[in-house]
């Protein structure tokens, strides 16, 4: 059970009014949770369908690196061919089972579309759809009264007015007033960009990983990648088969690694360290002295944190990658409990973490869990950046909580008093982790059968009591 809070925050009643912004993997859980709580929940989403990240479009950003405040923005960053980087059984929600489905894709790493049709799949079953706004643009989201009104004062009940329009009709803004707002915005759309010297001059493209599709435009090309993680490793293997080169710029290259090609059927595929300037020749030259007369730099770099939305400047700093002060990874304290941010944390399993952590935030608003004071949560935050500091931990990697997001997750769950999750998640993931460094193949091959035969079991016993995807059932849970 919950631990017994200290000066707690007290939360909303039922009858508050919440908003969540998005309706994407998270924004769904949070309505779901919210509504099971009680809570009277309205989502506004900006696109045209649930999803988020996962609805794959052809379509990219005029700017093709994602940096010119004035450019078209595209909200997906999936690649055509992206397949999930999770084997499906750990990726679902904690308890609604991403099984496959026949006749649609039943691979154990299954490509976006079946992601995108597995969030599809949940928000019909649990009818949420009638609860979310299409094509709403949340513009801005502030404190009645002004920041001031967030005093360190306990037991406060804060108001928040609300900016939002049709997207498409510039004029039309609407204002109201919530009682709280869940903001589950995603962080996956605002790229990242590693300063390049001499990139000015230098006469080829250059563009993010958000804004790459296909490999078709790189055939007989010679590339530079800059990145190693995720999408820096699959969009080098599929430019690589089509490309003339391809240079992979990392800073974590074994020593015997680097300088070097690949061999084998990446003989084309080279390891540097970063890249250190480019020329107005076409030239890159990278920090082991080696250079390439390149066409393209695509950068696998990562994103940027961002609530263009959020009027709270003096209460909350977005810089280097840290979110602060969070509670949590959830909560300003001196904002909490009437605004929380999901999904923040990376290098975790982010449905079962997004619900966990809604969860948690449903409790608190309706009052049945109580946070510690204002006081406590802001000590407790800044112990944790001492202690990350101590350990030599970058700022930027504050909320890459990797492995410690099991705790985490369980913790959550804890204080919503339910059980901790299931313990084979974190073994396959573990499994996963370790293939995937070692078996370029981890999509479709793989040692750990027994365990994902043990979660096969446990999440088809959930599925039937579900009536998911099983022609005999009619009702729904
Ligand atoms: C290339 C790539 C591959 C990935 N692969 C995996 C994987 O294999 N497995 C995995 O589990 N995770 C993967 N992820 C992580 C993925 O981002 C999460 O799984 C998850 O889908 C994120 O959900 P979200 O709801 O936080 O954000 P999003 O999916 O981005 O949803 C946010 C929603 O908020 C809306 N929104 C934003 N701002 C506003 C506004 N102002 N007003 C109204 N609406 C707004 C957006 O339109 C969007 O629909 C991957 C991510 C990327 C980019």
């Amino acid at each position: 059970m919950a631990p017994e809070a200290q000066g707690a925050n007290t939360g909303n009643n039922s009858s508050s009014r919440i908003l969540v912004i998005g309706a994407g993997a998270a924004g769904l859980v949070a309505t779901l949770e919210l509504v099971r709580e009680g809570l009277d929940v309205v989502v506004y989403e900006q696109l045209k369908e649930t999803g988020g990240v996962w609805i794959y479009t052809a379509e990219t950003e005029s700017d093709p690196l994602g940096v010119d405040p004035q450019r078209n923005r595209v909200h997906s960053s999936m690649y055509q061919n992206l397949r999930t980087n999770l084997p499906r059984e750990i990726m679902g929600y904690l308890d609604f089972p991403f099984m496959a489905k026949q006749g649609r894709d039943e691979r154990r790493f299954p490509g976006h579309e079946e992601v995108n049709l597995y969030l599809k799949d949940f928000a019909e079953h649990y009818n949420l759809l009638s609860l979310i706004e299409f094509d709403v643009e949340v513009e801005y989201v502030g404190v009645k009264g002004g920041v001031a009104a967030a005093s360190t004062t306990e037991n406060r009940n804060l108001k928040w007015i609300v900016r939002s329009r049709k997207v498409g009709q510039v004029d039309q803004v609407r204002e109201e007033i919530f009682d709280g707002v869940v903001i589950c915005n995603g962080h996956y759309a605002e790229p990242k960009v590693v300063p390049i010297p001499g990139i000015e001059g230098w006469p080829g493209l250059h563009m993010h990983s958000h804004n790459y599709r296909v490999p078709d435009p790189f055939q007989d090309k010679v590339v530079v990648i800059v990145g190693n993680a995720n999408s820096g490793g699959d969009i080098s293997n599929e430019v690589a088969s089509v490309a003339k080169q391809v240079h992979i710029c990392a800073r974590n290259w074994p020593a015997d690694k680097l300088s070097v090609s690949e061999g084998g059927p990446r003989k084309n595929v080279w390891h540097h360290p970063l890249v250190e300037r480019a020329y107005e020749n076409g030239t890159v030259k990278f920090q082991d002295g080696k250079s390439a007369i390149a066409d393209a730099i695509i950068q696998c770099t990562g994103y940027l944190y961002a609530f263009p939305f959020l009027d709270a400047q003096e209460l909350i700093s977005v810089e280097d990658g840290r979110v602060s002060p969070l509670y949590k990874h959830v909560f300003i304290p001196s904002l909490a409990p009437s605004l929380s941010f999901v999904g923040l944390p990376s290098k975790v399993v982010p449905f079962p973490l997004f619900q966990a952590q809604v969860k948690w935030i449903a409790k608190v608003l309706t009052g049945k869990v109580l946070l510690p004071s204002v006081s406590v949560m802001t000590a407790e935050v800044e112990k944790l950046y001492q202690d990350l500091e101590a350990k030599g931990v970058p700022r930027y990697r504050t909320l890459t909580i990797g492995l410690d997001a099991f705790e985490y997750v369980d913790w959550l769950l804890e204080q919503c008093g339910e059980t901790p999750a299931e313990s084979w998640r974190k073994e396959i993931y573990l499994m996963t982790s370790v293939n995937r460094r070692v078996n370029p193949d981890y999509r479709d091959s793989w040692e750990d059968q027994e365990l994902l035969e043990i979660a096969n079991a446990s999440l088809h016993e959930l599925s039937e009591k579900l009536c998911i995807g099983l022609s005999r059932c009619s009702g729904k849970s």
